[in-house]
């Protein structure tokens, strides 16, 4: 792994490192440090890379990856099996499929399922180390998740990917911003980027793969494939909106000037982010409205809990858990800033929400039924881990952000972008985030980091032996 201090020597290089241009020809440069193009960078040197350059915009690593929460749903028998649970890649698929609405590119989503169990080892040889649990997640309708921790899963991955790639030869440019693709032949041969200073350098490769993430950032980018996706809705990468969001999709406004096509790029998948959520998996806390009742099952997708979010009054909603489930360990930050509230009863947290109490007392009481009997008859939920009647109550407001984009850059299953017109183009290869076909209208929780891992090692693979 990389210590903490080379980590900062390496954030430290401001713009492009001399070597960048003294290579005449690199053989793949990736853009973008997200687990996407850390992933690919590894597999391009796997699979025989003499030379690769990393390019990252921003003074640091790990994008959206470095902030996610971490969960990486995959088969894994031997895990699972230890767990008394039952999973297969073609249930994983049904799932993916379901979640996206029957949309998704088949093909792809299938290879998601069927290379994640591989890929789990793959991390574990990359340095990544799990926690040994298997965790269903929001929206992951299967216990398949895994983690490393529930503190700091995101940075794991991209310091274990980081750490790799260098060992094995990567050359790393951050505050070096990708450009313009550079065409010849119609076949990409290297790209334009921006240094720091603000200086223009061209880079030659014989592929160049795009992992620069997806495109939640950039307002007037998703107004247009979502109208509904105003100003109004932070990112939750930046929920303050007071840092930096490097998702202003770069990447496909570049292959779209070559005439990439997209593939789902109208889905981006809001959730609520305010913070009020205390728990990454499902069947220990409910959502109710305004009026004190609930309104959804919370273990639906979240393209089926945003929409009911968004139908509610002022499109809000309130999380409610009690003493016993396992929180994140922010629960101290929150409570200290008022984003979640302790009550030791249903009354005090009816009147601290401003909910009739008597509506909140009946909803409790009768999901706390719900879930003795382990089947929800009003919304259909089927999770339960336990009651909800074990004070203190823990409550707090939550509206929504926009989260993932569940498309984009459309690509195949070599990973090649592929234009309007079917072709593909030669020399460019995309994943993670940045693309669109394994996901249809919704993602199924943890599959955003296995596609990005899954689809960032066939674009290595296949930008050296392709
Ligand atoms: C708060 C949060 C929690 C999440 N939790 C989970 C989870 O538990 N499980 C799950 O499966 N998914 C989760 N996700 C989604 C998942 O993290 C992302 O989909 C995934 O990490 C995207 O990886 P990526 O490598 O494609 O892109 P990113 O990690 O976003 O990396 C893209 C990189 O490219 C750089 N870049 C962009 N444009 C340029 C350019 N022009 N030149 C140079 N560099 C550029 C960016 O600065 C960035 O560093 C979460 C997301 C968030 C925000």
């Amino acid at each position: 792994m990389l210590s903490r201090r080379n980590l900062l020597a390496s954030m430290l290089l401001s713009g492009i490192p001399a070597f960048a241009s003294e290579v005449k020809d690199w053989d793949v440069i990736v853009v973008g440090t997200g687990v996407a193009g850390l992933a690919a960078a590894c597999s391009a040197l796997e699979a025989g890379a003499g030379n690769v350059l990393i390019l990252e915009k921003s003074p640091v690593v790990g994008g959206h990856s470095i902030l996610s929460t971490g969960y990486v749903a995959a088969v894994d028998k031997p895990r699972q099996q230890r767990a008394g649970i039952e999973d297969s890649p073609s249930l994983m698929l049904q799932n993916m499929l379901e979640v996206g609405g029957y949309l998704n590119d088949v093909e792809l989503a299938k290879i998601v399922c069927e290379n994640s169990e591989d890929t789990v080892y793959w991390l574990e040889k990359m340095g990544v180390k799990w926690d040994g649990n298997i965790y269903q997640t929001v929206a992951g309708l299967h216990p398949r998740s895994h983690i490393t921790n529930f503190v700091r899963a995101g940075y794991d991955y991209v310091m274990a990917l980081l750490s790799s790639a260098k060992r094995m030869g990567a050359k790393l440019a951050l505050n070096t911003k990708a450009l313009d693709l550079i065409e010849k032949d119609e076949r990409v041969i290297g790209i334009r980027v921006q240094n720091l200073d603000g200086s223009i350098t061209d880079l030659f490769a014989k592929a160049v793969i795009l992992a620069t993430g997806g495109f939640t950032a950039n307002v007037e980018l998703r107004s247009k494939f979502d109208p509904r996706l105003g100003s109004e809705f932070p990112t939750t990468a930046n929920p303050n909106r007071k840092s930096f969001d490097g998702a202003t999709g770069d990447g496909l406004i570049m292959a779209q000037k070559l005439g990439a096509a997209t593939k789902d790029a109208e889905f981006l998948q809001l959730i609520p982010f305010w913070g009020a959520r205390l728990l990454d998996y499902v069947g220990a806390d409910i959502y109710v409205n305004n009026q004190g009742f609930r309104f959804v099952n919370e273990a639906a997708s979240w393209r089926d809990v945003s929409n009911a979010i968004l139908e509610q009054d002022k499109r809000e909603m309130w999380a409610i858990t009690d003493s016993q489930s396992k929180k994140g360990a922010s629960l101290g930050v929150k409570l200290m800033n008022g984003t979640v509230k302790k009550a030791s009863t249903i009354k005090e947290m009816a009147k601290a929400m401003g909910v009739p109490i008597q509506n909140l007392e009946e909803t409790i009481r009768s999901y706390n039924k719900f879930s003795a009997e382990g089947m929800d008859p009003i919304f259909g939920k089927k999770v339960f881990t336990q009651q909800i009647n074990q004070p203190p109550f823990y409550f707090g407001k939550e509206k929504l952000a926009v989260h993932f984009c569940c498309g984009g850059i459309k690509l195949n299953k070599n990973a090649e972008v592929v234009k309007l017109d079917g072709s593909i183009i030669p020399g460019l290869y995309v994943c993670g985030e940045a693309s669109g076909g394994p996901h249809g209208h919704d993602r199924l929780g943890g599959v955003a980091l296995t596609s990005a891992f899954v689809f960032g090692r066939i674009a290595g693979r296949n930008a050296v032996t392709m």
